[in-house]
């Protein structure tokens, strides 16, 4: 069958739907959706993304007969109008406008007003009566035809303007100098003008007069939003945002109403409840006069919501009731932009909003209590990146007296957080100072799409203009990145870089801390400190609790690290490095260095004896911070040369320290030196070599446990033995390790459980894992090691080569660094074998991993299904591993429901009937212009055209509601 390019969307007749997003585009579907629940919506169609695709595909053609179908959309949109594309005196103008399938702020360029030309546009003039409005309209669509089509600098037409306003503006006005003309300030003559001059510096670039063709127009554009998917600046987003598999854009073309025919009319940009703090109010800008951008862009600044109802309360409460429709059908916050056109309000745009991290927890809460969602839909909304945000830094409340001092300026509280950093004014060099390490503080005017990949890399933004929904705002909410717009009393010099407030001069490289939570932005670095999650996190994180089947342990080497953790929910200690120790003070580093270069047993023992203390301190304060919870010690690990110095005047010094020759630990450290240490003498490699080693670890644990147990507290020893490969090594070690347990336990005539395991890091391990179970207790899958032996490759020299077999541009071998993301088909397939093996001697065998693995989604979710006991992660990826468990639970248990779904459908099918009741509800409260008209009863020549197209294409919706 022939593949359908365009979906029309009306009041009368729509053929997408909200579902329908990968193929029209987040815009495209959302509009078809709101048209289809009888919202005003401007009547259009959209050209779907497999036509951006194929267009790339066949060298920049379009796919035969899209032409045809555009035509024919062209005509049924004049239909529905009542107007015709080009008419000299009632055109019919549109709007091109791009949509992905995910929202990409800003990406694609709008334009406006399309139809209009020399004659039309005195038509418009003739036909509204406004004369000001149709000119207004015109060098808006010139400047955008022109910059975004046909790739004039926008700055050429904006410096016309501002001199313009300077000129003639200002003088008929008699304003003084310092006051600022608006867009609104200039006049019909003066717009006359405008126009003219702008044609000309069209004429100017290109070479050719104004197009005065709407086709020529139309087709222009299009082209213009397709050529703009492979835009530097939109490749570039994809790649930060990481975003894969999304094939191209879709271009709307949709009538246009006006929100700058005057005071009456106006647009505006908002989200159902606010986006930052999540509370259920509504939230948004307004702009009385003006078309779409205007707001976007942070050109005025515009009103709050309130006013808007202060201003005009009809249209408001239209907007109101959009509000709650949206809401109920899309069961989401959203995020909305309209225009009011002489008090007649139209939906642009909705698409689901983004947010603060606290507000998708709040949010998400929320709906479960108002019963819009379940929460398991509460559980999979929240991504990990919400819960990185929600600890959020904020400014240490301590510095009151700092924070008064330093207070610079404020602005408007766009995205939550704090950050400080050095101050940079151009995205580029942001971009830079970060890749050197340096914290900076990205400042603007304002933020456009060529920025982002400097705001990405700035610890905070600052600009001197825009709303809450400005292009900065909307990047830097998607983040989570701390930001502060429309800092009006910020004067910004580029060409001197720098910044100033009243006499205050603030330079390039300068420190400034910005506070995203208040507006405010200070001098100077102040402290920043981590904030306790609010309620609703705790309250989703209880029902993620209730639905995961697996344990979430922490990596953690100290006492500190350890009550951090059990503070962020975890529920034991999955990996407990003792080397670490080792170097916490210049005793210890000497007593193990001793060890080290010490050729006889005695003088190992001795230097041995030395740590004993030491490390058993460690561990009490291990066992006491976890307070009953299990906690798996691993023996020594890495090889001996990484803690004997390497420069000669350390090791001569290391030589005085400890009395031995220098020669003698010149010699020992050569003796060390390997060829390839991560194959060499290490974990236990190192103890069946020195078993004294083995002994002093073993005791410390038990003596410390031993110690803790007869104070009260409850202690669960897991004493792990790294690298093992064969089970006859571990026998000797297990043995070993009981050997010097029992013995200590006897003596002391306590009774102290304690397991004895092994990691499985090295593929032999995995592969024999049935013998090694025989001994085992249990089985650690540390996939740090397993990954670099089962790729050969090593993570420490990866960095050179591994980013290309990422890059989908380059080889694009792996879909992601497998360091990061558990590399499922190869390691995972061990990790499987290993379990499944390892289970089979012993049914009970408990099983857990702590590679960086234990802390990232998508390789918990491997983990539960492969049927782990537990994921152990560094502590602040606690809650992002018990979020990604339940997730795995919901997302099996909704795999494995499609079939009791289908059979429910099949019942509750008659019930279907009283949908179109229920939305009839809806409907009836609503204003009755925006009610649906009913298509049969005046079927158009379109209309009817449209039943002739298969059934199918036309919406499900339909099926639906028959
Ligand atoms: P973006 O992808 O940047 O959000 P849009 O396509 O939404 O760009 O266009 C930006 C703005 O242009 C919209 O918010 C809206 O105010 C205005 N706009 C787009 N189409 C129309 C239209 N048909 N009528 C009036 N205004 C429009
Ligand atoms: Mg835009
Ligand atoms: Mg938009």
């Amino acid at each position: 069958m022939k593949k359908k390019f365009v979906y029309f969307f009306s009041k009368t007749l729509t053929e997408g739907s909200k579902e329908m997003k990968n193929l029209l585009g987040g815009k495209g579907s959302g509009l078809a959706e709101m048209a289809s629940i009888g919202l005003p919506v401007p009547a259009g169609f959209t050209i779907t993304t497999e036509v951006c695709d194929l267009y790339y595909k066949n060298g920049r053609h379009y796919p035969a007969g899209l032409e045809k179908e555009v035509d024919e959309n062209m005509r049924r949109l004049e239909k529905e109008v009542g107007k015709k594309f080009g008419d000299a005196d009632d055109p019919l103008l549109v709007s091109v406008r791009s949509g992905a399938p995910l929202s990409m702020p800003g990406m694609m360029e709008t334009i406006l007003n399309l139809g209009l030309n020399d004659r039309s546009v005195a038509g418009l003039a003739a036909k509204t009566g406004n004369r000001r409005f149709a000119l207004d309209a015109y060098r808006r669509f010139i400047m955008m035809y022109g910059s975004t089509a046909k790739g004039i600098d926008r700055e050429e037409f904006n410096h016309a303007f501002e001199i313009l306003k300077i000129q003639r503006t200002r003088r008929r006005l008699d304003l003084p100098v310092q006051v600022k003309v608006n867009d609104t300030d200039v006049n019909e003559a003066e717009l006359e003008e405008l126009v003219s001059e702008f044609k000309a510096i069209f004429k100017r670039n290109i070479g050719k007069d104004f197009p005065q063709d709407p086709r020529e127009q139309l087709w222009g554009s299009v082209d213009a939003v397709f050529g703009s998917w492979m835009a530097e600046k939109a490749v570039t987003y994809r790649r930060v945002e990481k975003l894969k598999g999304v094939t191209g854009t879709a271009v709307n073309v949709q009538q246009m109403v006006f929100g700058n025919m005057g005071s009456k009319s106006g647009t505006g940009v908002c989200f159902t409840r606010d986006p930052n703090s999540g509370e259920n109010v509504f939230y948004g800008d307004y702009l009385v006069n003006a078309q779409g951008e205007d707001v976007v862009a942070g050109i005025r600044t515009p009103i709050k919501l309130s006013e808007f109802e202060k201003a005009d309360p009809a249209s408001y409460r239209q907007l109101v009731d959009v509000r709650r429709i949206l809401e109920k059908n899309f069961k989401d916050m959203q995020d909305m932009e309209f225009t009011v056109e002489e008090g007649r309000l139209y939906m642009l745009q909705c698409r689901t909003g983004k947010r603060s991290p606290a507000a998708s927890f709040r949010i998400a809460v929320d709906m479960v209590a108002e019963k819009l969602i379940r929460r398991e839909e509460a559980i999979l909304r929240i991504k990990d990146k919400d819960i990185e945000g929600i600890f959020y830094p904020v400014i240490d409340p301590a510095q009151k007296e700092e924070m008064r001092k330093n207070f610079l300026v404020s602005g408007i509280d766009a995205v939550p957080g704090a950050a400080s950093g050095r101050v940079v004014f151009n995205a580029k060099e942001a971009e830079a100072e970060a890749a050197r390490g340096e914290k900076v503080i990205l400042v603007r005017k304002e933020t456009s799409p060529e920025d982002v990949g400097g705001m990405h890399a700035a610890q905070g933004i600052l600009t001197a203009t825009g709303g809450k929904t400005s292009h900065a705002a909307v990047v830097a909410r998607g983040w989570g990145k701390c930001c502060i717009v429309g800092c009006e009393n910020l004067n910004i010099n580029y060409d001197k870089e720098e910044m100033s407030v009243g006499d205050v001069v603030v330079r390039k490289g300068d420190e400034i801390t910005l506070n995203g939570s208040t507006g405010q932005v200070f001098l100077g670095s102040l402290r920043l400190i981590k904030p306790e999650p609010p309620a609703s996190f705790k309250n989703l994180m209880g029902w993620v609790d209730q639905t995961r089947a697996i344990k979430v342990r922490t990596n953690a080497d100290t006492p500190y690290d350890a009550a951090k953790a059990v503070e962020l929910g975890a529920e034991g200690i999955g990996l407990c490095r003792t080397e670490h120790m080792f170097f916490d003070t210049e005793e210890r580093r000497l007593a193990i260095q001793e060890m080290i270069v010490a050729d006889t047993l005695e003088g190992r023992i001795s230097a041995l004896n030395k740590l004993l203390p030491y490390q058993k301190e460690d561990f009490k304060g291990i066992f006491k911070a976890m307070d009953g919870l299990p906690v798996t010690i691993r023996l020594i690990d890495p090889p001996l040369h990484e803690f004997v110095p390497h420069t000669e005047e350390k090791q001569r010094k290391l030589a005085e320290d400890i009395g031995v020759p220098y020669e003698k630990i010149r010699y020992r450290v050569e003796q060390l030196h390997e060829a390839n240490p991560m194959l060499g003498h290490r974990g236990c490699r190192l103890t069946i070599t020195y078993p004294e080693i083995l002994d002093m670890q073993v005791r410390a644990i038990i003596e410390a446990a031993c110690e803790c147990a007869s104070a009260g507290i409850k202690v669960l020893p897991e004493i792990m033995i790294p690298l093992t490969i064969d089970k006859k090594e571990l026998q000797i070690l297990e043995m070993r390790t009981r050997q010097v347990a029992d013995a200590i336990i006897q003596q002391r005539n306590m009774k102290l459980k304690y397991m004895v395991g092994t990691m499985i890091e090295v593929p032999r391990a995995a592969l024999l894992a049935d013998q090694i179970a025989e001994v085992a207790e249990f089985f650690s899958f540390g996939t740090n090691d397993l990954t670099q032996m089962t790729m050969g490759i090593s993570r420490d020299d990866a960095g050179k080569f591994l980013p290309d077999y990422v890059d989908e541009k380059k080889a694009g071998v792996f879909a992601e660094d497998p360091f990061q993301s558990l590399d499922q088909a190869g390691v995972g397939m061990l990790v499987r074998m290993g379990i499944e093996k390892g289970r089979r001697t012993k049914p009970d065998l408990k099983v857990g991993i702590c590679g960086e693995h234990g802390g990232e989604a998508k390789s918990v979710e491997f983990c539960c299904r492969v049927g782990m006991n537990y994921v152990s992660c560094s502590p602040f990826r606690v809650p992002i591993a018990r979020l990604a468990a339940a997730q795995a639970v919901i997302k099996d248990r909704l795999q494995a429901a499609p079939a009791k779904k289908i059979k429910k459908a099949k019942k509750a099918a008659p019930r279907k009937r009283q949908k179109p009741a229920k939305k009839a509800r809806i409907l009836k409260k609503k204003p009755a212009r925006i009610q649906r008209k009913k298509a049969p009863a005046r079927k158009s020549k379109a209309a009817k055209k449209a039943a002739r197209i298969p059934r199918k294409t036309i919406r499900a919706r339909k099926t639906k509601r028959k």
